[in-house]
């Protein structure tokens, strides 16, 4: 199975692609995270990319699609992988288009999460990460907690930098100009699944399992 999990930032595509990872035991590629880490570690690709990040910016094309090539060269995504955060530009998904062909691969589902800017603005201010597992919390259901009640991490609860209400604003303007655009070149190959993000984290799970099953009976139960 292989998943570009697509969608405007706060939507829930990190939430999705962690369950529908473990369901296909397949690995969850997430740049933002690739990159947050190299910027923990102030690598020089951490170095170079922290400053758009924190201005909410996208980093570069080049960049990008250097870690994307390196990742899916590796064993780990021969079987399949979940793609989050990846491509969100043309020329990435261009260049990705290049890369899946070079491999042979032509079977690739983008799952696209939608909800409404006001529902996905609040869910961004009351995001909250584990840095130690990196699963997502909003605020009322860990409000008072010490640990994090899926690793048990202490005190590792930590809102974003980029999640500042004016990042925010900013990082949606961007998605919407140049990341949302990339659908049309995903809908000219008819590889979109439209899915509605509202609700709970379980019913979204399972209106992707449905949506999935539909074009890949085999590969998907329930
Ligand atoms: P995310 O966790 O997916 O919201 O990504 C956090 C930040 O990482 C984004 O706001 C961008 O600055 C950067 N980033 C992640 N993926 C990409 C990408 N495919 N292209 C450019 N920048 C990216």
């Amino acid at each position: 199975m292989r998943i570009v999990l697509f969608g405007s930032p706060g939507v829930g595509k990190g939430t999705q692609a962690k369950i529908l990872c473990s369901k296909f035991n397949i690995p969850h590629i997430s740049t933002g995270d690739i990159l947050r880490s190299a910027v923990k570690e102030q690598t020089p690709l951490g170095v170079k990319a922290q400053k758009a990040m924190n201005n909410g910016e996208l980093v570069s094309d080049d960049i990008m699609i250097g870690i994307i090539k390196d990742t899916l060269e590796q064993d780990k995504c021969k079987k399949g992988f979940i793609l989050d955060g990846f491509p969100r530009t043309h020329v990435q998904a261009h260049v990705f288009d290049d890369m899946l062909a070079g491999m042979n691969i032509h079977d690739i589902h983008v799952i696209t999460l939608q909800a409404n800017e006001k529902e996905i603005i609040t869910r961004l201010s009351n995001r909250r990460a584990c840095a130690k597992c990196k699963n997502i919390f909003t605020l009322p259901e860990i409000e008072g907690l010490k640990k994090c009640p899926v690793c048990g991490a202490e005190n590792s609860f930590y809102q974003r930098d980029d999640d500042t209400e004016e990042v925010i604003k900013h990082r949606l303007e961007i998605f919407r100009e140049a990341t949302k655009p990339v659908l049309k070149h995903y809908e000219a190959k008819k590889k979109v699944i439209y899915i509605d993000a509202l609700g709970s984290v379980e019913e979204v799970t399972k209106r992707i399992l449905i949506a999935l099953k539909e074009k890949d009976p085999e590969q998907v139960s329930i």
